[in-house]
């Protein structure tokens, strides 16, 4: 076998693939959640060397199943409840599908046109559906990750704290950049890569019962920067931490930040897309303040295959004078005319793929209704398994729990904290050792909770209660180790 795919050959092994993927989800509760395989076990199924001469795709599929499937972890798997869900959903498949198939790298509008443009109207669909402020329309963009969001939310900030000296002269005095210990670790990260560096990132203080930015504290840390020579850049407040889906004061955050003259930026990631229900609005309170980035993850809890993240700014003038270059070799008639957006100059990559297609089939698939009902489910089934543990003496919650996370661990009578929380982690590894359900856990005043995150589009009443029926069986034999 050698040479180009013919078109006829794509239809026969497209057709295997759709069929291999249709049958992965009707079968996958077979499979156990988390792949089995010990470190280097996928690696060693491997030819150390590449073919040289090429082999059917028939070889391929057969490989699929024999050495990737073993170590693969299902994801998509109604026992499911780890990290946050990152949701696939059929239209989503097919909408990448459509986007690989077209193969278009979309840097300029003058390079793709449509990706271009369908970008800028999904993007609008999605703050119409979450009702974000009307300053954010026509200002969305799609980054890979919220990763990429912040840290382009960063480098705007940068250019408008400094009057675009970041970009001229790269750092050049102390730059400060504010979360709190519940804020994602992306951020630092972000403040690391932006030159900021760790030593820049301030702490903000939180409410030990809330987990919730402290906005007197953070005024406080503002102002003692500014005296002492800092050039404040950018504050974050997180709706839906990760580690509790804990929300900060957004308004009061915005109001600290409107005083300082300092960008906040609002990271959603998880918890955003939940506002496509009216009775979850809340979690928007503040943005129509003062808030000049806003970021929310399609790819976790909304039905779209990774990678899909939004990013809004409030004035776009920023984020591309800090991103802009156009060398020669890209420069056309439709950039000069001033007329289109380049997304180009929204994100840290020159090129881009049509990810707009899966999100709009998404839309389109499941329409405002469908993503609500699918939000609806998993803000339901949360609440059914917060209300048998908080009725179980044998162990506590986590009161907060408004979204599809819901925090918990075991009471362990007669065991001190450490043994506790010790026994816990046993309890986590033995569940999951189990393969019917995958939980991992956080640490919230220095003790151990397990997290139950629901949201597969798989993931039904039964299947929560067969977890948390599990949990318990496995809970009442003791803090074995
Ligand atoms: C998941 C998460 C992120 C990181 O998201 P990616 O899209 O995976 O980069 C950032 N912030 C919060 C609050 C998250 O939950």
């Amino acid at each position: 076998m050698s040479g180009h795919m013919t078109p006829e050959e794509f239809r026969r092994y497209g057709k295997q693939v759709i069929d291999w993927i249709a049958d992965y989800q009707q079968g996958i509760e077979s499979y156990p959640v988390q792949a089995r395989v010990r470190p280097g076990e996928v690696l060693a199924g491997l030819p150390e060397h590449p073919p040289e001469r090429g082999e059917g795709f028939e070889g391929i599929l057969a490989d699929l199943d024999r050495v990737i499937m073993p170590g693969v972890t299902h994801w998509q798997h109604p026992g499911f409840f780890a990290y946050f869900p990152a949701n696939a959903s059929g239209p989503a498949i097919l909408g990448d599908l459509l986007s690989a198939g077209l193969g278009v790298q979309g840097m300029l509008w003058a390079t793709g046109p449509a990706c271009t443009e369908l970008e800028t109207r999904v993007a609008d669909w999605l703050a119409e559906l979450l009702d974000l402020p009307g300053r954010f329309r026509g200002n969305g963009v799609i980054q890979d990750s919220a990763s990429s969001a912040c840290l382009v939310a960063i480098l705007a900030a940068l250019h408008r704290a400094g009057g675009g000296e970041a970009a001229r002269e790269g750092i050049t005095r102390r730059h400060t950049l504010y979360i709190s210990s519940q804020t994602h670790s992306s951020l630092e990260k972000a403040a690391r890569i932006a030159g900021i560096g760790s030593a820049g990132v301030r702490v903000v203080d939180v409410d030990p019962r809330t987990l919730a930015m402290d906005p007197a504290h953070l005024d406080a840390l503002l102002s003692e920067d500014r005296a002492a020579g800092m050039l404040p850049v950018m504050v974050c407040a997180t709706v839906g931490t990760t580690s509790t889906t804990a929300v900060d004061p957004v308004a009061a955050i915005g109001e600290v930040c409107r005083r300082h003259g300092v960008w906040l930026h609002v990271d959603a990631a998880y918890a955003g897309v939940a506002a496509v229900c009216p009775e979850m609005r809340w979690i928007n309170d503040g943005l129509d303040g003062h808030a000049d980035s806003y970021a929310t993850d399609p790819h976790k809890w909304l039905l779209t295959n990774f990678d899909c993240s939004l990013l809004w700014t409030a004035d776009r003038a920023p984020m591309i004078g800090a991103l802009s270059i156009l060398p020669e070799y890209l420069r056309n008639q439709a950039t000069s005319s001033g007329e289109v957006i380049d997304y180009r100059d929204w994100q840290i990559p020159l090129g881009r793929r049509f990810r707009a297609l899966k999100l709009w089939s998404v839309i389109r698939w499941y329409g405002a209704e469908g993503l609500r009902e699918h939000i609806r489910t998993g803000v339901r089934l949360a609440r059914d398994l917060a209300s048998w543990i908080g009725a179980d003496p044998g162990f506590e919650l986590l009161d907060h729990h408004p979204f599809g996370l819901v925090c918990f661990r075991p009471r362990w009578e007669g065991l001190d904290d450490g043994e506790a929380d010790e026994a816990t982690l046993r309890l986590m590894e033995r569940l999951n050792a189990s393969g019917d359900l995958y939980l991992t856990h956080t640490k919230v005043g220095g003790r151990v909770l397990l997290r139950m995150a629901i949201g597969a589009p798989a993931t039904g009443d039964r299947h929560v209660r067969a977890a948390w029926d599990r949990i318990r069986e496995e809970t009442d034999k003791g803090p074995a180790w």
